[in-house]
Parts: structure tokens; C-alpha cells; sequence
């Protein structure tokens, strides 16, 4: 029987194919009670599974293949601090001693206790950290009772199979390098899991949060994911999978046709030139944003690099970051923001001091806080600016004496390098994310001292509508297409293009494709994306006439009515 679930899209694209079920992560453990002097037998059998994953894990570590997901290292020491952390390799053996249990048994209690502490946890990074700790656990315990029921273990899948596993450790997904699996789909996961970084890195189509589908799909189902939508369809039709047979084959050409805008210049109708620049997190990202023809890096986020690690790293250790990142971009621009920790961005085991994290101490104002911290980043960044075009982007700035005080931190990190003999670019322009109301409605403010600004629509967005964008109770109310939004952009690209500041938008709107006529309507000619975005981007950006897209912007920003605003934007991206 046919049937339909729906999940998080994290991958675009449709597979066809059969299912190929993976390990069911909930094992069942058995409860035995143990005699008194069967306790340190059985404390040893607990080491014994320790010292195999942690072996495993090792290896893995030492053997990353050269195509797996940058992220993949971090991943795994991950899995390894969780392995040596006491609460999971003593407490149980303690628990065997004190319950009468077995091994297992009290392994999965902890678990238990120490995964209700995470649903207490409100930072969300940290909160899907919980996942990490049930995947490490779960290698233990199949460890334990030798059952392993992994993709290892789970057989070859043939070429062209789709993945439908209830959740994946990122252990697992290295597997994915060597086995060319069509789709993956997975119960659990959130839009920012590890399941879904490495989705995406993975390129092919795949869904998270389905919930049930490890349940209710059997091996070898014939099912069709659509990445791009988050549908799952069970068993289809003939007529239901001839109509998907079509849409991948659309999908593929289009896909095809977008590949030869790889070094098309970005222009639109009229020759204007818009600049088409990548955000982002790693390194290793560098190479996405070449391949998909990116002008430069309008906005690396470099505190992702030391999100899952306690201790910010130092001046040198960053440097050889960003020198790579410059190195490798060549004579294109590299915006590199300073740390943006705080908020849902905090380092491994921050501690968080505020009830409103949002509103609280971030990004420019932690920096502001940790001289010493933001001393080391900045003299990292400049630097790195000997070796290519470096842009320094300071962000979440909101008042003048914040800004003063930036300024003044840049000028004793240069005077520092200067005293040490150390060249760097004397010219790195220095700009500042809009992303505040304040600092929108007051940009003169901040564009007087600074070379550029970059629009941050995420946060600009959060802090305009006053919804958590973290919380996915208000998740909904989330729109760029709130007259407010759309007025405070306007805007902004407006003010800064009369003092002739350059002005970039690098938030989430940038890579919308249903909102590039209106941005560039709006005057907007520079934008920074998610690089699998980038052209997309470009096929509208050299179909628009800038005219009709300002003339129809206007109209929109007169309207303040969302319905019509709506309509107008339809219509200006069906011309
Ligand atoms: C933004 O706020 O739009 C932005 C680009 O920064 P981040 O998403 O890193 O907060
Ligand atoms: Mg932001």
C-alpha cells in the first residue's frame, strides 16, 4: 500500500529506489541481576566494549578518507571526548556495583539520566549534542551484546539504494564515501544535526525527522525521495512514479543548465554587474564556493571552526585558518567576521549566564568584553591579510561608543603587529553587520566610519519581529516578507548606497531565489550565500531588468499590505 511521510528536506533533488533498512538505534537491552562476585567480571566486560569502540573510533579517525566531509574529524573527536567522559565510562561500572546489574542495563540507565539533563539544556547547539551521546552509547552497547547492526554490519547495499536508518552517526555517513547510495532519509535530526551538515556536504538527496519511516518502510520498498520538498513517498503508483521519473529528469537537466553559469559573469539584463559571493563555515568550504563560481567570500563564519571544542584556539592557530582560506581564494575578496560566539553559538561547555541569550552578551559585544580574545583574532585576521584581500566584517554592531571601541581594538592589533615587525595589508577595508533595528535606522552612524556594510536578514529579522529564531514554537511568524523587513532592507540598501557605501546582504535572504528580483529591486548589488545557491542566484540575477524589478519594489514598499506584497512579488518573478 502507498503512502507518503513528511520530513526536513536537507538535500534537493528525487531518488527512486529500493530501501535499504539500517540499523534500528534503540537496541533492546536486557535486565539481568548479577551475583555480588559477578561484579568485577562484568565491570571488565564494560571495558572491554570501551576500549573496542574507542579503537574503532580511532582508527577512523586516523583513516579519514580524502573526500569525506570536512566536518568529519570534529565529529569523531567528538564521539571520542563523550567515550572518555566519566559520567559514561565509570558511572556505569559504579551502577553495576551498586544495582547488581549488568553491564548494559547500566549503561542504558545512565544514558537515560544523562539525556533528560540535555532536554533541559537550552542552547540548541548544545542541545543536539544529545544525539552525539546516544550514538556513542549505542556503539557501546552493540559492542556489548555483539550485535552489531550497523551499515557495517547491515550488508553491501547496492549502488542506488536509499538509506532509511532512524538515526546515523556521522561514523556511520564515512561509510556513505565508499558505497554510492542514492538518497539517505532518517527519523530523527534537526536542520542544524550532523546528520544534516553532512547531508548536505554528501550532495545527494535526503530527509530528516521522518519520524517513522525506519518503521513503517520494509527492505527493498520501492520508494521516491524529494530532497528538495521533505516527501517521502512509500510504494508509489505507477502513475505517481512515472510523474517523479519526470520531475528527476527535469531536476537533472536544470541541474546541467546551471552547471555552465559556473563562469558566466553575473550581470543582469541591462550588463549591471552583481556580485555573487559564498558564505562560509570551514575551510574546507573554500572549495564549494570555487567550483560553484564564486566572486569571493562575502561572510566566513569563523567561530564554527571552534564550536566543538572548549578553548578558542590561538593567534597562530587561527591564522593558518584564515591564511588558507585567502591563500586559496586567490585575488578574491575574503570577508572574514569576527567570532559571533554567544546566542545559540557557544563554545563546549560555555557557560550561559543569560536568560535572553539573544539579547544578551554576542558576537561584538563578547569580543568587546575578552579583549584579550579578540585582540588574538584580530591580529590573526590582519595577519592573514598579507597573503590575499582580506575584508574584516565586525558583527551585531549597535551603538557608536560599540563601534568606538572596535575601531580602537583594530588600531592597537595593527600598532601591536606593527611593534613585531609583522606585515600585513594596510588597506583591509573594515565593514559592519546590519543586523540590529538600531543600527538600520541609524546607519549614517556607522557608515561614516566604516567601508562597507553587510545586511544580516537573519538576525535583522529576528530582532525586527521579535521571534527566537531558535525556537521552534515561533517559527512560523519567521518572514521576509513582513512590510517591516522589506521597509528596514530597503532601507538600509538605500541609505548606504547615497554616502557610497558598499552594501552586501549575507543572511539567509540572499540565497532565496523568490527574493533575488526583490532584493535587486531594491538596489542590492552584492549578495552572500550558502554556496550551492550560487547559481541558482545567477540564472534570475541575468534574467532581471533592474527597472522593472525597482519599479515593482517600490510598489511593494508603498503597499504595506503582506497579500499584495505577495502578489507583487509573484508577478515580478513570473516576468
Ligand atoms: C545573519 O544574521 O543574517 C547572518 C548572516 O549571520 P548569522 O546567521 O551567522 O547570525
Ligand atoms: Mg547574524
Amino acid at each position: 500500500m502507498s503512502f507518503t511521510l513528511h520530513g526536513i528536506g536537507v538535500s534537493g533533488g528525487i531518488a527512486i529506489g529500493r530501501a535499504h533498512l539500517v540499523s534500528h538505534t534503540q537496541l533492546e537491552v536486557p535486565h539481568t541481576e548479577i551475583e555480588p562476585r559477578q561484579v568485577a567480571g562484568e565491570q571488565v566486560r564494560f571495558d572491554v566494549a570501551l576500549n573496542k569502540v574507542r579503537r574503532e573510533l580511532s582508527d577512523l579517525a586516523a583513516n579519514i578518507p580524502h573526500n569525506a566531509p570536512a566536518e568529519f574529524e570534529a565529529f569523531l573527536n567528538v564521539h571520542l571526548m563523550i567515550l572518555g567522559d566519566e559520567m559514561l565510562s565509570e558511572a556505569p561500572k559504579r551502577m553495576v556495583a551498586e544495582q547488581l546489574c549488568n553491564a548494559e542495563w547500566a549503561l542504558k540507565q545512565q544514558m537515560e539520566a544523562l539525556l533528560e539533563q540535555f532536554d533541559k539544556i537550552d542552547d540548541p547547539y548544545l542541545r543536539e549534542r544529545k544525539t552525539d551521546v546516544l550514538q556513542v552509547v549505542e556503539r557501546v552497547l552493540r559492542a556489548l551484546v555483539s550485535d552489531a547492526t550497523g551499515i557495517a554490519a547491515a550488508g553491501v547495499p547496492q549502488d542506488g539504494s536509499i538509506l532509511v536508518a532512524h538515526d546515523l552517526s556521522p561514523a556511520d555517513v564515512i561509510l556513505f564515501k565508499k558505497h554510492r547510495f542514492a538518497s539517505f532519509v532518517t527519523d530523527l535530526g534537526g536542520t542544524t544535526s550532523h546528520t544534516a551538515i553532512v547531508a548536505r556536504s554528501l550532495g545527494i538527496p535526503s530527509i530528516v525527522a521522518l519520524h517513522q519511516a525506519r518503521r513503517l518502510v520494509r527492505e527493498s520498498d520501492t520508494v521516491i525521495v524529494d530532497g528538495t520538498h521533505g516527501v517521502m513517498i512509500v510504494d508509489p503508483d505507477d502513475k505517481v512514479l512515472e510523474e517523479y521519473r519526470l520531475r528527476q529528469h527535469e531536476w537533472e537537466l536544470d541541474q546541467q543548465k546551471l552547471r555552465r553559469l559556473t563562469t558566466t559573469r553575473a550581470a543582469a539584463l541591462d550588463g549591471t554587474r552583481i556580485e555573487l559571493h559564498a558564505n562560509i563555515e570551514l575551510p574546507d568550504d573554500v572549495a564549494l564556493a570555487r567550483s560553484n563560481g564564486a566572486a569571493g567570500i562575502g561572510l566566513f563564519r569563523t567561530e564554527f571552526l571552534y564550536l566543538n571544542r572548549r578553548d578558542l584556539p590561538d593567534e597562530d592557530e587561527q591564522f593558518e585558518a584564515y591564511r588558507r582560506v585567502v591563500t586559496e581564494m586567490g585575488r578574491l575578496p575574503v570577508t572574514i567576521r569576527t567570532f559571533d560566539l554567544g546566542a545559540d553559538k557557544a563554545l563546549m561547555g560555555a557557560e550561559r549566564v543569560s536568560a535572553n541569550p539573544a539579547l544578551g552578551l554576542r558576537a561584538i559585544r563578547l569580543c568587546l568584553a575578552e579583549p584579550q580574545m579578540f585582540h588574538r583574532q584580530l591580529r590573526a585576521i590582519y595577519r592573514a591579510s598579507a597573503f590575499g584581500r582580506v575584508r574584516l566584517l565586525v558583527p551585531m554592531l549597535s551603538s557608536a561608543p560599540e563601534l568606538e571601541q572596535t575601531l580602537h581594538a583594530i588600531d592597537v592589533a595593527r600598532r601591536s603587529l606593527d611593534d613585531d615587525g609583522i606585515a600585513y595589508d594596510r588597506t583591509v577595508p573594515v565593514g559592519g553587520m546590519i543586523e540590529v533595528p538600531a543600527a538600520a535606522l541609524s546607519l549614517p552612524m556607522f557608515t561614516r566610519k566604516l567601508d562597507f556594510v553587510s545586511i544580516g536578514t537573519n538576525d535583522l529579522i529576528q530582532y525586527t519581529l521579535a521571534i527566537d529564531r531558535t525556537d521552534e514554537a515561533v517559527a512560523h511568524l519567521y518572514d521576509p516578507l513582513h512590510p517591516a523587513v522589506v521597509g528596514l532592507v530597503g532601507m538600509i540598501i538605500q541609505s548606504a548606497t547615497r554616502t557610497g557605501t558598499p552594501v552586501a546582504v549575507c543572511g539567509e535572504m540572499a540565497g532565496d531565489v523568490h527574493l533575488t528580483r526583490l532584493l535587486l529591486g531594491l538596489g542590492l548589488r552584492q549578495f552572500s550565500m550558502h554556496p550551492a545557491n550560487l547559481l541558482s542566484v545567477k540564472q534570475v540575477v541575468l534574467k532581471t531588468d533592474l527597472e522593472e524589478a525597482a519599479a515593482s519594489a517600490r510598489k511593494m514598499l508603498r503597499s504595506h499590505d503582506p497579500t499584495r506584497m505577495r502578489a507583487l512579488l509573484e508577478k515580478m518573478n513570473a516576468a
